[in-house]
């Protein structure tokens, strides 16, 4: 169902109820100043000044108060998952393991995966920890947390140097190939830790389509397949990826720091032009034999680097 939010003034709000006046509900949801429903429309206001509209027929019915296009992009992309299989219901409160990875899209440095088994009980101090999306938390924050997380959460960190990874590459193994070979085999690492203990479910913050990911571990021994279950932005369901994101991420950032220790500055994240610049001056300073120990060669960037450094 296709839903659009816009965001209106009191003022405005009291408009629309007036002009909804015939199709208001009797009831209205929680922290709402109104709630109608049209043939093809239902419109609910809060207090908070956000104006939802669901329905086939949102788009005509937010269109005649607002600019639709440009709410409609912003709004609720940002919270929607896709799962593949179905989750269970009540996934967010049951003692599972998550895996995550990162580095995926960073020029340099190393590709992290990470798979932490969360029990139930933990669920509230992991929480009390500050454990949350990695991508609200700076890397300082990442870095603390991470170190209590690695002290209480059963987990397996599995760090893909530049080296291996431009070796694989090479090779014929695709990123998406490498990512679940890792992500494979933390899982099995982490059931063996907490054997016989088993956990509730499986979640991986998902990179692929199931069918495809499976397909990447076709031929391989101890396929984990048992209770797994995909969803992207899965931090957010479970805070046992988000406790293995957080883990994978500090493995990611302490790396990165070497690596900057050992080119002499500060090595930039991410795969844009400051990463192409920083590039080219480690070519121009230390030669191009050592760019595979720092970078995943396969990147457009490097091509760029030679460019800039001519
Ligand atoms: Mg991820």
């Amino acid at each position: 169902m296709s839903s659009i939010t816009l965001k209106k003034t009191n003022r405005e709000i009291e408009k629309m109820k007036a002009f909804y006046q015939a199709y208001l509900l009797p009831k209205t949801p929680p922290y709402s100043v109104f709630s109608a429903k049209t043939a093809s429309c239902t419109i609910t206001a809060y207090n908070s000044g956000k104006v939802l509209f669901q329905g086939s027929g949102s788009e005509a019915e937010a269109g005649k108060w607002g600019d639709v296009t440009k709410s409609a992009l912003a709004a609720p992309k940002s919270t929607k998952r896709k799962a593949s299989g179905s989750l269970p219901a009540n996934i967010g409160s049951l003692s599972i393991i998550g895996s995550d990875e990162v580095g995926t899209g960073d020029y340099f440095g190393p590709i992290t995966v990470c798979a932490a088994y969360v029990k139930k009980e933990q669920i509230p101090l992991l929480k009390e920890l500050g454990v949350q999306d990695s991508k609200n938390l700076n890397d300082d924050k990442i870095c603390k947390i991470a170190k209590d997380l690695l002290k209480i959460v059963p987990h397996s960190l599995l760090s893909l140097q530049n080296e291996k990874y431009n070796q694989l590459q090479k090779s014929g193994m695709s990123q998406g190939k490498l990512k679940a070979l890792l992500h494979n085999q933390a899982i099995e690492h982490v059931l063996n830790k907490i054997s016989p203990e088993k956990p509730e479910a499986i979640l991986i913050d998902q990179f692929a389509k199931e069918e495809v990911y499976y397909g990447y571990l076709k031929g391989k021994a101890n396929i984990q397949k048992e209770k797994v279950v995909f969803s992207t932005k899965a931090e957010g369901i479970h805070v046992a990826v988000a406790a293995a994101s957080i883990i994978a991420r500090y493995a990611f950032v302490r790396h990165f720091e070497k690596l900057s220790e050992e080119a002499g500055f500060t090595i930039p994240k991410g795969a844009g032009s400051k990463v192409d610049l920083a590039a080219a001056r480690l070519l121009k300073e230390k030669g191009r034999e050592v760019l595979p120990h720092f970078v995943k060669l396969h990147f457009a960037n490097t091509e760029k680097a030679f460019k800039l450094a001519k």
